[in-house]
């Protein structure tokens, strides 16, 4: 009947429900977080293999909630981007990257940053101009900053491709985040002006266990430099992950092997005592 129909809807409804109100929520303490000042950044070494010198960082968001704790941003990120909140979040972190970079260029260092770019935030009509005007405000050489995007952002080809050529034209540099595990055909990498490719480390990890990951990230790394780009292995832990990245020509790597995301503090401590290796 009518009655046992709508009963059933509302008993499967619960679960999504709760759902809807968690995030709902989040999105009400994200909204309070900015004010209380309970984001941070953390910065990962990314190292060069073939000097072994730390050539760049890739910056990181963390949230530290009075009310739920340490929140990863695996789960805050997407309600971010779903509430629009992630253009305000995402200014934020280039903000304050970028003023980190200007004080490590003060101190002698010169290192590339990496941002992570949500496709919302791509979007955003006044993207370029936020992103100029930060950088003029900061004084950083544009070529220190690297945009990561993701392949999922190729869904709108035509204005990406549009979009990527005045980030060239502003000097900035683009990476391709999590390469491999999106859905975009290849065509895009032949048309769009890219830097690097970040191998994902779900490859990465299977590179001591099997013969198709190594083959994958063999042919990554190829495939990058017949297009000249660069190659960045994203989560090597090991050190047998690393020797095989090495001897197949991988440019860089960013993973626990070398250092874990790290206060700006902490990186500045980790400059000093680190020795290429
Ligand atoms: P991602 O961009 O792929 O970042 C790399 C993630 O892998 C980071 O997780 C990093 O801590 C982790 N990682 C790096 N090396 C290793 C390793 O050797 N072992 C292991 N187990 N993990 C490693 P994190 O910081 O939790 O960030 C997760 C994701 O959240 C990022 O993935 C990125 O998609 C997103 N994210 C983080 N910060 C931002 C941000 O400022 N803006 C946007 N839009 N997204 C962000
Ligand atoms: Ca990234
Ligand atoms: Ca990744
Ligand atoms: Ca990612």
């Amino acid at each position: 009947s009518k009655k046992t129909g709508r009963n059933h809807a509302t008993f499967y409804g619960t679960k999504g429900m709760e759902r809807e109100d968690e995030a709902l929520r989040m999105e009400l303490l994200l909204k309070e977080a900015m004010k209380k000042e309970e984001f941070s950044l953390v910065y990962q070494p990314q190292v060069e293999l073939l000097s072994g010198k730390i050539t760049g960082v890739e910056a990181l968001l963390r949230w530290h909630s009075q009310e739920l704790g340490t929140v990863p941003p695996n789960q805050f990120i997407k309600v971010a981007e779903d509430s629009g909140l992630i253009i305000e979040l995402g200014n934020w972190v280039t903000k304050k990257a970028l003023s980190d970079l200007a004080k490590w260029n003060q101190l002698g260092y010169q290192l590339e940053m990496s941002v992570n770019i949500s496709t919302h935030q791509f979007y955003h009509p006044e993207f370029l101009l936020c992103l100029e005007r930060m950088i003029k405000d900061e004084k950083v050489p544009p070529s220190q900053l690297v945009l990561e995007i993701t392949e999922s952002i190729a869904s709108h080809a035509e204005v990406v491709q549009k979009e990527l050529q005045k980030i060239k034209e502003l000097g900035l540099k683009v990476a391709i985040d999590d390469f491999g595990t999106g859905y975009s055909s290849l065509k895009y990498l032949k048309d769009f002006p890219i830097d690097y490719l970040k191998i994902d480390k779900s490859f990465v990890d299977g590179i001591e266990e099997d013969d198709k990951s190594r083959d994958i990230v063999s042919t990554i790394i190829t495939l990058a430099h017949n297009l000249g780009m660069l190659t960045v292995a994203e989560g090597a832990e090991t050190r047998k992950q690393v020797d095989f990245l090495k001897m197949e020509g991988c440019d860089s790597v960013q993973g626990y092997y070398y250092g874990k995301p790290m206060t700006e503090a902490s990186l500045l401590d980790f400059l000093t005592v680190y020795e290429p290796h």
